[in-house]
């Protein structure tokens, strides 16, 4: 099962994609994670988005692409993949129709994950300090300031996409304002349906 999960940072979706890949045995392509990745092996790739990706800013489409493209021909996607954080632009949403079409394959569904702006930077500031109390490693990115120009990215340039499924009719919106079981049950009878 191939899906998309949508919504902007702070939404829920890496909450969501951890139980959605124990229950569906597909694995979750982050392009977040990939790029913090390649950042930390300092691999050209990585080179190139650090200085992006600590702005808040957008790391350019053909990058993104050319990473999933690589990533989605992998053994374990066989059987599907959750993209997280991938399409966020209207170009890249184009560029994976494209290659799902050249690959023979289609999506599922595209769950956007609908949340009040106003509860995200709480969240974000929650998560910095569950990984604070656990001893991780808090993103560059995890802060009021760069937060806030991510969400900004997310309006001008993500928001469009959820209007671009609207129209393929593959969007599925769920309320994320609910609890995190609340959320992963809507998820499921979307699916189902
Ligand atoms: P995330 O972990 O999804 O919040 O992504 C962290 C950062 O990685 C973003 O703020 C962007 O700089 C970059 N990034 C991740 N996914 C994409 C994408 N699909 N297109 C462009 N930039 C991306």
């Amino acid at each position: 099962m191939r899906l998309v999960l949508l919504g902007p940072p702070g939404a829920g979706k890496g909450t969501q994609a951890a139980r959605l890949i124990a229950r569906l045995g597909v694995p979750q392509l982050s392009t977040g994670d990939m790029l913090r990745a390649a950042v930390a092996a300092r691999s050209p790739i990585g080179l190139e988005a650090k200085e992006i990706m600590d702005k808040g800013q957008l790391v350019s489409d053909a990058v993104v692409v050319g990473i999933i493209d690589d990533r989605t021909d992998a053994p374990d996607c066989a059987e599907g993949y959750i993209l997280d954080g991938f399409p966020r632009t209207v170009a890249q949403a184009e560029a994976l129709d494209a290659m799902l079409a050249r690959k023979g394959q289609k999506l599922k569904a595209v769950i956007e994950l609908v949340v009040d702006e106003s509860a995200l930077l709480d969240r974000m500031r929650k998560r910095v300090e569950e990984t604070i109390r656990t001893g991780g490693t808090v993103r560059a990115d995890d802060n009021p300031e760069t937060f806030k120009i991510r969400l900004d990215a997310y309006r001008a340039m993500t928001a469009p996409v959820s209007a671009y499924y609207k129209a393929s009719g593959a969007l599925r919106q769920i309320d994320g304002m609910m609890s995190i079981d609340e959320v992963t049950a809507a998820i499921d009878k979307a699916l189902e349906a």
